[in-house]
């Protein structure tokens, strides 16, 4: 767990707000899960963050923006985006390094900085992870015939198209199985225990659903004929 004191005021808004658009109902809880912190030292934030106007915690503990609190967690959300692909596009760091990198300088960015990133990389692109500004809920994902891998049937070919970034242990893990994104994984076997048998170009493995739930992937060429 980290330390209270590390977890800056961006670093919460920018949470709420991915979790949002990601489609999670945001509660106190929530935000102790996703970073890592106390819920008393949430608590905390949050009472702050409603003082100085960027948050509202409604009466079923529902935390919503303000706009203010909507164009600072955006900022954010962009200069950390704009960061990885710096990182990754100019510098070749690998994708499994750069999003730790990221969460540090993104608060350093100064707005001079910011704009010739944007100007430079854009800010439509997809990040080493394949993940835009701000992360899809799961519906639309399903709309564009994307979905978890855990979910993937048996015996096909699937192109990953992006993976949960903010769990760098998560990031090694699948580095090392050769999962990533824009390569192929194919689907061997679904286990009675929900691992799964796959089959990288780094070789067999077996995974289980902790790590396939945050991995999404589409039937790759194999599959085109099915395409809508
Ligand atoms: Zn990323």
């Amino acid at each position: 767990m980290k330390p209270a004191i590390s977890v800056s005021r961006e670093d919460y808004l920018k949470a709420i707000l991915e979790a949002a658009s990601e489609g999670q109902t945001v509660i106190s809880a929530t935000l102790a899960h996703w970073l890592a912190v106390s819920p008393p030292a949430v608590s905390m934030a949050l009472r702050r963050l409603t003082r100085d106007g960027y948050v509202e915690v409604k009466a079923d503990g529902v935390v919503k923006l303000t706009p203010k609190g909507h164009e600072a967690a955006y900022r954010t959300a962009l200069r950390h985006h704009l960061i990885e692909r710096m990182l990754s596009e100019i510098f070749g760091m690998p994708w499994y390094e750069v999003h730790d990198e990221a969460e540090r300088l993104e608060h350093a960015v100064s707005p001079a900085f910011e704009a010739l990133l944007s100007r430079k990389l854009g800010e439509k692109g997809s990040c080493p992870h394949g993940n835009a500004v701000l992360p899809e809920s799961p519906e639309t994902r399903r709309r564009r015939g994307v979905r978890p891998l855990a979910e993937a049937p048996e015996g096909a070919a699937y192109t990953v198209t992006s993976l949960y970034e903010r769990d760098p242990g998560l990031l090694r893990f699948l580095h090392r199985t050769g999962i990533e994104p824009g390569g192929t994984v194919r689907v061997l076997a679904c286990n009675y225990d929900k691992t799964l048998a796959i089959e990288t170009s780094a070789g067999r493995f077996t995974i289980g659903p902790a790590a396939a739930e945050k991995v999404q992937v589409r039937r790759s060429s194999d599959g085109r004929k099915r395409r809508q």
